[in-house]
């Protein structure tokens, strides 16, 4: 079944269309199961490029409004893309025991690292900074609030050459992945933003090869996600090349992150 569970609504400030209109092209493109998965606010604190915390019970109830009206036609669940940062449990608790949140999927942007700042990945000085990450990434899966991971390769959009480092973060998260039957996404809008010049060559920002050939020798389950910012992206062209290619790696791909193994 075509499923999507990475979509943006133009609550975030840099998607467009508002949470209907996703509905529409997702049951216009045969799209049986769509998850809601814009940008998380905080609640103490705004950080950018995502919904003003005044929003969050709108977006939600929105969602619920839009489910009612589509009833038979398309199944929508309610979920936020958010980064793990310290301080925020009780929040992420109460995203789900307060808001009725239905999933929390992990967007790992903006990180702590262990000097205490919060750093942003697309902004890595150094192969370093990869580990720190990965290891981030690591202590959101330990917390067991996450049922999936967004773009866990989204770090090889820096043009840092492939060393040990690159290495051992891919392995730290694909390792922690499987430790905590969390699912990662092989995420279509790497292709979306088409071939990129890189010191080792023209390639995709992600999904990077090399992180996708060493998922594939695991157990590790795998959802395509479209991360759509835009209605039209919802099931596009990218998201067939991402469900094809994401075959191609032999990755044990899964179509609902709810669904059990
Ligand atoms: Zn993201
Ligand atoms: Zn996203």
């Amino acid at each position: 079944m075509r499923t999507n569970f990475h979509t943006h609504t133009e609550r975030c400030c840099h998607a467009f269309g508002n949470e209907e209109s996703y509905v529409s092209s997702a049951i216009k493109n045969g799209v049986g199961v769509l998850g809601f998965s814009d940008h998380a606010p905080f609640p103490d604190r705004d950080y950018g490029y995502r919904m003003k915390y005044e929003e969050l019970p709108e977006y939600l109830r929105t969602i619920d409004e839009s489910a009612e009206r589509h009833r038979g036609e398309i199944q929508l669940y309610k979920g936020l893309e958010t980064e793990y940062l310290c301080g925020y449990d009780d929040y992420y608790r109460q995203l789900f025991d307060v808001y009725g949140l239905d999933y929390l999927a992990l967007g790992e942007h903006m990180y702590n690292s262990p000097d205490g700042d919060i750093k942003n990945i697309f902004f890595a000085q150094s192969s370093s900074d990869y580990v720190e990450y990965a290891l981030a990434v690591c202590k959101a899966l330990e917390t067991g609030f996450f049922t999936f991971v967004a773009h866990p390769d989204v770090m090889f959009t820096n043009n840092i050459a492939f060393d040990d480092n690159c290495q051992r973060a891919m392995e730290l998260i694909i390792d922690c992945a499987i430790k905590h039957d969390t699912i990662l996404e092989f995420n279509a809008n790497g292709y979306r933003k088409g071939i990129c010049a890189y010191d080792t060559g023209d390639r995709n920002p992600y999904p990077y090869n090399k992180f996708w050939e060493l998922a594939a020798k695991t157990e590790l389950r795998v959802i395509v996600g479209s991360d759509s910012h835009d209605p039209g992206q919802v099931f596009d062209e990218y998201m067939i090349l991402a469900i094809k290619k994401a075959r191609e790696y032999k990755l044990r791909l899964t179509d609902n992150i709810f669904r059990q193994r």
